[in-house]
């Protein structure tokens, strides 16, 4: 089978860091476009908007959208309808309800619609899975603190409506929770701090439950300086299990369970390739469900505004 073509839609951040250097490691999949108003790579076809390379003609399979949010189901929809295979970054959309259309869209021209998650790529995440599945966890507790002008200097769009603020990074940790616990769990109440000069939330509670009765206490905060935390701890009969690094490393009352290299970015384009190869698609709104339900019961809290 030829490579995929790709094109590589908003060349910020987490393109530079993590896209380009995935793609090129990966086979079956090249980069052969870039769309993007104010960046451009040595060597790829460059367009300003994905609108001005969809009508070039240039030769391109699938695209990659690196771009916020806000904007992306329109950008997905425009791929989707002239024929191309969609990768979305996470979160996939600015709302649960816009994706439905697209993974229609999908499945109507037969391509690949893939909503990636890179933190269930962490290399911890599925030991922490196996492990839940024979032991069963007796309480959770999310902590995702992380310091927003070190990890997202200058990034305006994460303070508008649609941008989720600290649930930017924290979805990951729900990316993470929805993938390791045995049941589904479900948003019981949530405390939501709003910046007075912000349209997103800066810090957050939320309280989780699932059908058996399991508690989940998740604490969000973008506001971190020192060390960092995104950690996950589950209470076990077996001890106390920890998803430390943001599921980079497991370990059972302090003892390594597991503490491989990351390698989050090579293997969704590795699954890419081949949702790409046997036709299917891969979209699981649970992460963002969660968060939508976060922001339908929080109680909402002003505090002090927010300058980069
Ligand atoms: P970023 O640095 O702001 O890059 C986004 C790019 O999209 C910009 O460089 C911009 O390029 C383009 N763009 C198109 N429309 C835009 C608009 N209305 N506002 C701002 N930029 C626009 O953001 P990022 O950190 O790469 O994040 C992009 C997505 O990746 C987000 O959904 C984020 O959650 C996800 N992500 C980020 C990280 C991370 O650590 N940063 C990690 C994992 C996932 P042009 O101006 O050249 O068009």
């Amino acid at each position: 089978m030829n490579p995929i073509r790709l094109a590589l839609v908003g060349l910020g951040k987490i393109a530079r860091d993590q896209h380009l250097p995935a793609i090129a490691a990966t086979e079956g999949i090249d980069l052969v476009a870039v769309a993007s108003r104010n960046a451009r790579l040595d060597g790829v076809a460059h367009f300003a908007t994905l609108a001005d390379l969809l009508a070039s003609g240039e030769a391109i399979d699938a695209v990659a959208l690196c771009t916020p949010p806000q904007g992306r189901h329109d950008l997905a929809a425009q791929a989707l309808m002239a024929g191309k295979h969609v990768l979305l970054e996470k979160p996939p959309g600015a709302t649960v309800s816009e994706l439905g259309p697209l993974v229609a869209a999908a499945q109507a021209s037969g391509r690949t619609l893939f909503a990636t998650w890179h933190s269930r790529f962490a290399p911890a995440v599925e030991p922490a899975r196996a492990f839940l599945a024979e032991v069963a966890p007796r309480g959770v507790r999310v902590t995702w603190k992380e310091d927003v002008r070190v990890w997202h200097p200058g990034q305006r769009w994460i303070w508008e409506p649609g941008g989720l603020g600290v649930f930017d990074p924290a979805i990951n940790a729900l990316s993470i929770l929805t993938a390791i616990l045995p049941r589904p769990v479900f948003v019981t109440g949530a405390e939501l701090s709003f910046p007075s000069n912000c349209a997103a939330p800066i810090a957050a509670t939320v309280a989780f439950a699932d059908a058996d009765g399991l508690k989940v206490q998740a604490d969000l905060d973008f506001l971190q300086t020192g060390p960092q935390s995104w950690d996950i701890e589950v209470d076990t009969d077996r001890g106390t299990l920890l998803l430390a690094k943001g599921g980079a490393e497991l370990s059972l009352d302090g003892q390594v369970l597991s503490a491989q290299p990351e390698a989050e970015y090579r293997n969704i384009y590795r699954r890419f390739v081949e949702l790409v190869q046997t036709g299917g698609s891969d979209v699981d709104l649970a992460p963002l469900q969660l968060v939508a339900d976060a922001f339908l019961l929080g109680r909402r809290l002003d505090v002090a505004p927010f300058h980069d």
